[in-house]
């Protein structure tokens, strides 16, 4: 719906007939038009996995030596062995071609943040005027999409510009039903003909390869020699809102941003609490069991759901995995929200922060590293003081998040979640640590020379004879830190609901290879293979990088006034916007560690600065366009009818000898010059096209904020029959 019809109401008439009041009567007359699942038939255990090419899959159909190779390089990450490709190809197709696919396509992840497919036949002619399905293992392992359009930071001219995709064989393959056709998506890394990284998949490869060789020197210290490939695993917890279809296509700003750009407060927000875990609506429901079912069937071990704070906001939670196959299904996660959504006539939003004035969405990245040999490298077990090779580790990350703040925030920098963080709600921009109550201490007590004891976690005391007891977390809950430690892993709660999380996972997989290299580093050396020594030298690095690093660590409120004081005084960084944030990706000391360890070379980071500052910039741009737009042909029409409006009753009262109050006339006439006046200072402050990193966040978007205020403050008084936009109350409390 565009805004020239949302204002083609008639002079002087309401906006009935507009398209609000069409989605208002289509919300309320919902009713489900999709056939129920049948869910008693086919149980999620039968249903699981069962569009992936898993590695059941690939062992009953595949020759075992050939299985055999291609599990050690998905389990253990050795190289993999070229010459076993034409008998995956051959067996893939076969399996595919059996579940109705006629095509297949790599898909790939670009540095949009988004997933990118483009797909190919198997069918070849065979020159007998027939054709057959054909899939060779040079077609599975390497595809040269052009893609010569997705950003690549100049990385690519257009001159210049082939680009290869290539078979990424830890992530399994597995198939898009339409009903028209099924697709075999194999999942790819894409790169330049240089070799050089265009996507967000390569740098995670190489950010767990990374990880993976410097924690084995931990491990081997401390006499754990294990071979297996030590993984980065991720568990994200994805939040959305959920609308009726008919409101976002009455709003243009969400058609087009996925943010409202406009809408006064609604009278009753989230303050009742009363949406938080609540009971799931009926319709929410039953896309929440479908979208699921989706996910099973795709092999993506889909948990948690509930409802979120914000009315009309929720969460689903999948099983954590190693990092990469994380981050591909955090990727389709995403994609089924929202293509079931539509099967409800709802719209799923995964914008940082759809609505002004109520919570917004992230996505909160549990991260830990293990494998089945070292099981869970941040596991405490019950008396941490005494687990040196856990405190080694978490001494790590405290040493890691403390030197690389600034790449921490840079990396959940976007437009979208300025809105979000800082906003006492989500994480503020100061990047800290919780550790909780019991490793607090036992950090404290480092600090101070060595650790003795943990604080033990006792029973919780309900009282009440026919409760059972309870064992209590060793440390509390901490909702306003950004990267919080959560029993067994870290919990980086700063992530925007639409990021991709490769960003994430690769700066923290990568900044922990380097403080874990630096901490093997003064072992071995303190050590120089004597075992005995190790004790000491542990005891001694973990105090050095307490005092040095300790000051990252914050168990109190991170909302509260009295913390951003206290971090500047500790001369943590704060960087508030994108604009603030993005240019630590450029400081040499990231740079030069990307470098080091083989993730992202100079270029590879340059080319990320100017992709993530171009999307800022056009983000406003796109956004700024869109305010004058709807402020002059669907808010200002709607302004000026009403006080002709009151203008006519004015004038025809006086007519006939009565007074008229002008109060209300008065502050729609004034409310009109501010939305005006507003209007041509945006125009203004955007005429140059926002290319600027700079301006863009401190004149722009003020610029759009002052016609907003305006617009916002007509529509409390506007008469609401002529009000063109759906109201936030309707958006955000239909259901
Ligand atoms: P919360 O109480 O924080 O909302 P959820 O149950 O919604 O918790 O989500 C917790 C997430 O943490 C899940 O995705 C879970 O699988 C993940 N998780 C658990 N253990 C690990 C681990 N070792 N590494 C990474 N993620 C983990
Ligand atoms: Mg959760």
């Amino acid at each position: 719906m565009s805004t020239e019809t949302l204002s083609n109401g008639k002079a002087g008439s309401s906006a009935s007939g507009s398209s609000r009041q069409a989605a208002v009567a289509a919300a309320h007359s919902y009713r489900s038009s999709s056939t129920p699942l049948e869910f008693i038939d086919s149980t999620p255990e039968t249903v699981f996995g069962e569009n992936v090419f898993s590695k059941s899959v690939m062992k009953k159909r595949l020759p075992k030596s050939i299985y055999k190779s291609l599990l050690t390089t998905i389990e253990s990450g050795e190289k993999l062995d070229p010459t076993v490709a034409d008998a995956v190809a051959a067996a893939m197709k076969d399996w595919a071609v059996e579940k109705g696919a006629t095509h297949y396509t790599h898909i790939f992840y670009p540095l949009t943040g988004g997933t990118a497919e483009k797909h190919d036949s198997f069918m070849s002619p065979t020159g007998d005027g027939a054709t057959i399905a054909q899939f060779s293992g040079k077609e599975l392992c390497q595809g040269e999409p052009d893609g010569s359009s997705f950003p690549s930071g100049g990385i690519r001219q257009t001159h210049a510009a082939r680009g290869y995709t290539i078979w990424d064989v830890t992530s399994p393959a597995y198939i898009l039903e339409n009903p028209n056709g099924t697709t075999l998506c194999i999942p790819t890394a894409f790169v330049s003909w240089t070799g050089e990284a265009l996507d967000k998949k390569t740098p995670v490869l190489r950010s767990m390869q990374a990880l993976d060789a410097q924690a084995h020197r931990i491990t081997k210290l401390f006499g754990h020699d294990a071979k297996a490939f030590v993984a980065s695993t991720a568990g994200p917890e994805q939040e959305y809102f959920l609308i009726d279809k008919g409101f976002y296509y009455a709003r243009p700003d969400l058609l087009n941003t996925d943010r409202t750009l406009f809408g006064a407060a609604p009278p009753k927000g989230q303050e009742f609490d009363d949406h938080y875990f609540g009971a799931i609506p009926d319709r929410v429901l039953a896309f929440m069991c479908d979208a699921e079912r989706e996910l099973f069937r795709l092999g993506v071990p889909v948990k948690t759901r509930h409802n979120e704070v914000a009315p009309g906001q929720f969460e689903l939670a999948p099983m954590f995995e190693t990092a990469n196959v994380a981050t591909d299904h955090q990727q389709l996660i995403m994609q089924v929200l929202k293509k079931v959504a539509k099967k409800y006539d709802l719209v799923c939003l995964t914008h940082e922060k759809p609505f002004a004035g109520v919570n917004g969405s992230g996505k909160h990245v549990n991260w830990s590293l293990g494998s089945s040999e070292h099981g869970n490298l941040l596991d405490p077990g019950d008396t941490p003081h005494e687990n040196a090779q856990f405190l080694e580790f978490c001494a790590a990350v405290i040493r890691a998040v403390y030197k690389h703040q600034g790449l921490l925030r840079a990396v959940v920098a976007s437009a979208g979640n300025d809105h979000r963080l800082g906003a006492n709600e989500a994480p503020p921009a100061i990047i800290s640590i919780f550790l909780g109550d019991q490793l607090q201490d036992v950090f404290d007590q480092i600090k101070g020379g060595g650790a003795n004891s943990s604080i033990p976690k006792g029973q919780l005391e309900v009282g009440v004879d026919t409760l059972p007891p309870l064992d209590k977390d060793a440390g509390d809950r901490n909702r306003t830190s950004p990267f919080a430690f959560t029993g067994n892993r870290f919990e980086f709660r700063a992530v925007g609901s639409n990021f991709s999380i490769a960003g994430p996972l690769v700066a923290m997989n990568t900044i922990i290879a380097e403080a874990l290299d630096y901490c093997a580093s003064k072992l071995e050396e303190a050590t120089a293979g004597d075992d005995s020594k190790l004790n000491g030298a542990v005891q001694s690095l973990l105090t050095e990088i307490m005092n040095e690093c300790g000051d990252i660590v914050f168990n109190g409120d991170g909302y509260s006034d009295e913390w951003h004081a206290e971090a500047a005084k500790r001369g943590l960084l704060n960087n508030k916007t994108t604009a603030d944030a993005l240019p630590a990706l450029l400081d040499p000391a990231v740079v030069s560690m990307f470098g080091k360890y083989g993730v992202l070379s100079e270029r590879e980071v340059e080319s990320r600065y100017e992709t993530y500052v171009e999307q800022y910039c056009m983000t406003v741009r796109v956004e700024a366009n869109l305010t004058k737009k709807i402020a002059r042909t669907a808010i200002f029409p709607a302004a000026v009818r009403y006080q002709n409006e009151l203008a006519a009753t004015c004038a025809n009262l006086k007519a006939v000898g009565y007074d008229f109050d002008t109060n209300t006339l008065d502050k729609v006439t004034s409310l009109v010059k501010d939305l005006q006046d507003g209007i041509d200072a945006l125009a203004e402050a955007s005429a140059d096209g926002c290319e600027d990193l700079r301006k863009c966040c401190d004149v722009v978007l003020p610029a759009m904020l002052k016609v907003r205020e305006a617009a916002d403050a007509l529509e409390a008084i506007v008469a609401d029959d002529i009000w063109p936009l759906p109201s936030y109350q309707e958006m955000l409390f239909i259901k």
